[in-house]
């Protein structure tokens, strides 16, 4: 048997441009979480690999801010915390209430129905979050066994309170799933005293790590349901148990449950070094002002925020009005060409209709916030002339 040619483009340099990611995320790796990807790759047993694991765990747990002996990691991007908090919770034919406040309330709508769940929905006015008198009232219309919510949706930029809203949920016998992903460490959250019943983060954005291992966390409420299931966990790489077995959350011995990538751990490790070296307050503090000062300079040049409310803003991924005239995606590649500066078009519901500027990790400061204002103008100016 004759084989065919070797591919000429993988005779070419590999060439990675530097870019300044202030999208929605991924964010920029810090040097020093990139200088820990180059370290060897290590077996998913070696003790060295499961001592980074347990760094990652007490880091995630503090994080969080939460006490969840299943505080871990499941190895796939973010998509893969909704994947796993839903998996495990839901069985055929339970019912899901989905708190929507943009795209990712329907992602999670959608996940629902694919792991056989009666997904109800409760939905925002587009650009603000949901009041609790809203989600009370649904929680009594639809009985749902998991309740869940995005506390930062980063298609509408809008962030939603969180702090009594467990208390709620639990007082109707129903379990809140939070996704975070774009607002970890951003903006406060309080896993166990807002009695959160299963949360996942993002390691690309507000920490800084490269893509592709999603920190999570289950309540000991959660394990109970889970451990009450009458079918097994549809999907076997997020069965929490399995996975519990592996990180050792459990008190038992470890088990082999699949190839850990121990080179994103190194990144995601350092990251979360970083931030518990800041101090969260201190982090969360920091992209606050950076949004302030973004809203102030977009203000100046006449720009409005999507969401109108001051108090539904995230401070992480910040979405603004494109203004009438201005073509939204002539902007980005603007900034692209010229500044080698990602700033991003809507999603799902704002698709056209906003900028997404994101402050996200070491973008969360007055310089690049700064930088970041300037491009936007002289995009805006260059592409549309009429805009003053
Ligand atoms: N949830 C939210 C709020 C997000 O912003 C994103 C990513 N933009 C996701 C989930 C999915 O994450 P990933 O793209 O890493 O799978």
């Amino acid at each position: 048997m004759e084989y065919s040619a070797p591919p000429n483009v993988l005779m070419e340099l590999l060439i990675v441009p530097d870019k300044i990611l202030m999208g929605p995320g991924p964010s920029n790796c810090p040097k020093r979480v990139l200088e820990a990807l180059k370290n060897p790759v290590l077996g998913h047993l070696h003790p060295e690999c499961l001592k980074i694991m347990d760094d990652i765990k007490v880091g995630m747990q503090y994080i969080f801010q939460t006490k969840n002996p299943a505080t871990l990691c499941v190895s796939a991007s973010g998509h893969a915390g909704m994947e796993a908090t839903l998996c495990n919770l839901l069985e055929d034919g339970d019912i899901l209430l989905v708190g929507v406040t943009g795209h990712w309330g329907n992602r999670a709508a959608d996940m629902g129905r694919r792991y056989g769940a009666d997904v109800r929905v409760v939905e925002a006015k587009l650009g603000e979050s949901l009041s609790f008198e809203r989600i009370e009232e649904a929680l009594v219309v639809h009985k749902p066994s998991v309740f869940f919510i995005t506390q930062g949706d980063s298609s509408t930029g809008v962030w939603q309170p969180l702090e009594g809203l467990g208390q709620l949920c639990h007082k109707y016998n129903c379990l809140l799933v939070v996704d975070t992903v774009a607002s970890l460490g951003g903006v406060p959250v309080f896993m166990d005293k807002w009695e959160i019943d299963a949360i996942y983060t993002g390691s690309q954005k507000v920490l800084g790590a490269p893509p592709g291992i999603t920190p999570m966390s289950f309540s000991q409420r959660a394990l109970d349901r889970v451990n009450n299931r009458n079918s097994k966990v549809k999907v076997y790489y997020w069965d929490i148990n399995l996975l519990g077995d592996y990180w050792g959350c459990f008190g038992r011995p470890r088990i082999y449950h699949h190839t850990i990538s121990s080179t994103l751990l190194y990144g995601l490790r350092e990251a979360l070094a970083m931030v518990c070296e800041e101090g969260i307050p201190v982090t969360i503090q920091r992209h606050m002002d950076a949004s302030y000062r973004l809203q102030e300079g977009l203000k100046k040049m006449g720009l409005k925020m999507f969401a109108e409310r001051p108090q539904d803003r995230l401070p992480c991924v910040n979405t603004i009005h494109v203004p009438e005239g201005v073509d939204w995606l002539k902007v980005a590649q603007h900034a692209m060409k010229h500044f080698k500066v990602e700033i991003s078009g809507g999603l799902g519901p704002t698709a056209g209709k906003v900028f997404r500027i994101g402050l996200m990790g070491e973008n969360a400061t007055t310089e690049r916030v700064d930088m970041v204002l300037y491009v936007l103008k002289e995009s805006i100016q260059s592409t549309s002339p009429n805009f003053s």
